[in-house]
């Protein structure tokens, strides 16, 4: 693909061809005008010439002339006009000729100018005079010029054929060189606006239509809708296949793109990698756009075969609405960006549609992102503790939940920034600073004398996939003089169930190390059952979303009874989350559930807070459960 830079040079290139052909167009002028100066000054040279000749012709003519006449005079002729007519007769160009003798002419022979040669046509002929010495009489005769200009004229229109046919020589090269160059022009334009690999707009190109699109005045722009798309499973391909496989896939999906929307084909543009734009002109409605996006979605159902190879491939969609509120291509391909990547967040081959509230979402997360490194570092972040009760109201252990004190907004909710923190990374720092305070906190917490069995810590799927996990939880541990059974380690169904087998050996190992494993949010996600039952689990925590309406007649508390009855099969401990309201806790009760986590009780509170809290209840605990097992920490 063309970058900017490259378009730019290509752009470069492609105007300093056309300058030079403007340059070398121009050039005929001053030759044309050379040209025309040179046959002037030829014209002139030959006339010049022409002149002297018939000049001395003349001369030459009256001496003959006069010859005859001074003859026939000596012979005694009175009348020599015959004679001066028939000498006069013998030279084809002499247009007059005069006789002068005696003292008629005395005058003239003394000045030695004639009559005739002083006046009449100045511009067909020449004058020539001979005054013989001693005779007393001169000659004249005016000898015609049209020879002259003939011959100039002949010679002159030799050189306007030569130079006209000089001239259209050098035209029609100088045209077809200019087609050429006009062509290489449209080329390199070409090649500046698309991209190389697919022949659509590049990311330039396509930003220009889209700005084009948008400049226009309000009341002219036809409702148009923008598509981000972004093709899933692509960079898998790209990896597994090679990249010229991928380029061949992305050249089909072109193709297929094309096909299922032709009359948005023009304004189709690929933006990079795996990412492609379009224009839908005349498209505003929802489901005006959804139908586009199926046609899109559908154009990519049959499988991608080559060369032994056949995938498939999915693609997730941002759409934004190029209203009057959108006014940039910026804000556009922003807001289409942001749709695009809550597509992709909701899951794959997704369309989402830019609204408000994605918009001030996405400036949230940009704000996270932005944020969190420093505030890991400079300690922003704090755990606040939530207990969990048993059915007897006794006290079980603490979940460990992260807050961040932002210095300007306050306490922020883990909800907001530990997916951000997922996508960027910084959850492993962050997991980090959280398993160094659940273990100082409750090192601290225990020094004050509360019992308090083990501290529930959240893990992340990212944090299972780190390496680095098992070292830097031992790493706390030891530091604190605790073990592994004073920490309970939670992680959400979903991602046990994504995990992939090195992860879940982790969590194998973690168990077998002698931490406590949870499954979290127990309900929301797909669980393998056969799975549930390989791993080492520990606890089920049946997430709140299960508790709305438990207890209350005429709800049907089926999926809750399912998931305690699969614990207590499972042998596994069972918690439900979320517990509001006592109707809930003594359904619970009814229903087996061994312990409770909630608002009812507790809401989650920094740990001075849980030590009053925890002191207040002391003693209220049940003998079955292990309250607190001290860890020798030469077991690590
Ligand atoms: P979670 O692990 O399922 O934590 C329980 C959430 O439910 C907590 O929200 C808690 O305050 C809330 N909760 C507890 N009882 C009630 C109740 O009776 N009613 C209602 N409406 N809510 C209740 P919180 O603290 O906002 O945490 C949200 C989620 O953020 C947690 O869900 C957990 O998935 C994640 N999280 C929190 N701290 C950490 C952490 O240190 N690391 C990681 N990876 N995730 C964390
Ligand atoms: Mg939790
Ligand atoms: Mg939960």
């Amino acid at each position: 693909m063309i970058d900017r830079g490259g378009q730019a040079v290509t752009e470069h290139q492609a105007s300093v061809q056309v300058t030079k052909v403007e340059k070398r167009r121009l050039a005929w002028l001053p030759f044309t005008l050379a040209l025309l100066v040179a046959a002037l000054l030829l014209a002139w040279q030959r006339l010049y010439f022409e002149m002297r000749d018939a000049h001395r012709t003349a001369l030459s003519e009256a001496e003959s002339i006069m010859t005859v006449v001074e003859l026939s005079r000596a012979m005694s002729s009175t009348d020599v006009s015959p004679w001066l007519t028939s000498a006069s007769s013998r030279f084809s160009d002499v247009v007059s000729s005069s006789y002068c003798v005696g003292a008629q002419c005395s005058a003239h022979y003394r000045q030695g100018r004639a009559p005739l040669c002083s006046q009449g046509d100045r511009w067909g002929s020449v004058c020539a005079q001979s005054f013989p010495r001693g005779a007393g009489a001169f000659v004249e005769v005016r000898h015609s010029l049209m020879p002259a200009y003939q011959a100039t004229l002949r010679d002159m229109l030799m050189v306007c054929v030569v130079a006209l046919l000089g001239l259209g020589t050098w035209f029609s090269a100088e045209q077809r060189l200019r087609q050429q160059v006009l062509r290489r022009e449209d080329q390199l334009r070409h090649a500046a606006r698309h991209d190389a690999l697919t022949g659509l707009l590049n990311r330039a190109a396509f930003d220009a239509v889209l700005a084009e699109h948008l400049a226009r005045p309000k009341a002219e722009r036809s409702p148009a809708t923008l598509l981000y798309m972004d093709l899933d499973g692509f960079k898998h391909l790209n990896d597994t296949h090679g990249h010229h496989m991928g380029d061949q896939v992305l050249k089909e999906v072109t193709r297929r793109f094309g096909a299922a929307l032709p009359e948005a084909r023009a304004s189709m543009g690929r933006l990079g990698g795996d990412e492609f734009a379009v224009i839908l002109p005349n498209v505003s409605e929802p489901l005006a756009v959804a139908a586009s996006v199926d046609a899109l979605t559908e154009s990519l159902t049959p499988p991608f075969e080559a060369e032994q190879m056949s995938a498939q491939l999915g693609v997730s969609i941002g759409a934004v609405v190029l209203d009057a509120e959108v006014h940039t291509a910026e804000e556009a391909l922003r807001r289409a960006d942001v749709a695009m990547d809550e597509a992709k967040r909701l899951g794959h081959g997704k369309l989402v549609l830019f609204d408000d509230l994605l918009g001030s979402r996405a400036r949230r997360r940009q704000f996270i992102q932005s944020e969190l490194r420093p505030a890991i570092i400079q300690g922003q972040l704090y755990l606040e503790y939530q207990p969990q009760v048993g059915m007897d109201g006794g006290m079980r252990g603490v979940e460990a939940l992260v807050r961040w004190r932002h210095p300007r907004f306050g306490v922020i909710r883990p909800d907001e920034f530990i997916s951000v923190a997922e996508e960027t990374g910084l959850i492993l720092p962050l997991g980090v600073a959280v398993i160094e305070m659940a273990c100082r906190d409750l090192v601290a917490l225990r020094k004050q004398g509360v019992a308090l069995p083990y501290v529930s810590v959240n893990v992340s799927p990212r944090q299972l996939a780190d390496p680095q996990l098992v070292p830097a939880l031992m790493s706390a541990l030891r530091q604190h003089g605790l073990g592994p059974a004073d920490m309970e380690l939670e992680v959400t169904e979903g991602a046990v169930m994504e995990v992939n087998g090195a992860e879940s050996s982790v969590l194998d190992h973690l168990s077998a190390r002698g931490f406590r494993i949870a499954i979290d949010d127990f309900g929301t996600g797909y669980s393998s059952l056969s799975r549930l039952q390989r791993m080492k689990v520990d606890k089920l925590k049946i997430d709140g979303s299960f508790m709305e309406g438990l207890g209350e007649p005429g709800h049907d508390p089926v999926l809750v009874d399912m998931m305690l009855s699969l614990a207590k099969r499972l042998g596994v401990k069972s918690v439900a989350e979320g517990v509001e309201t006592q109707q809930q806790a003594d359904w619970l009760r009814d229903a087996g559930c061994q312990m409770i986590q909630g608002y009812l009780y507790a809401k989650p509170m920094p740990p001075a807070q849980l030590a009053v809290w925890l002191k207040e209840r002391a003693g209220d605990h049940d003998d079955d459960e292990d309250v607190w097992s001290p860890t020798v920490s030469a077991e690590l």
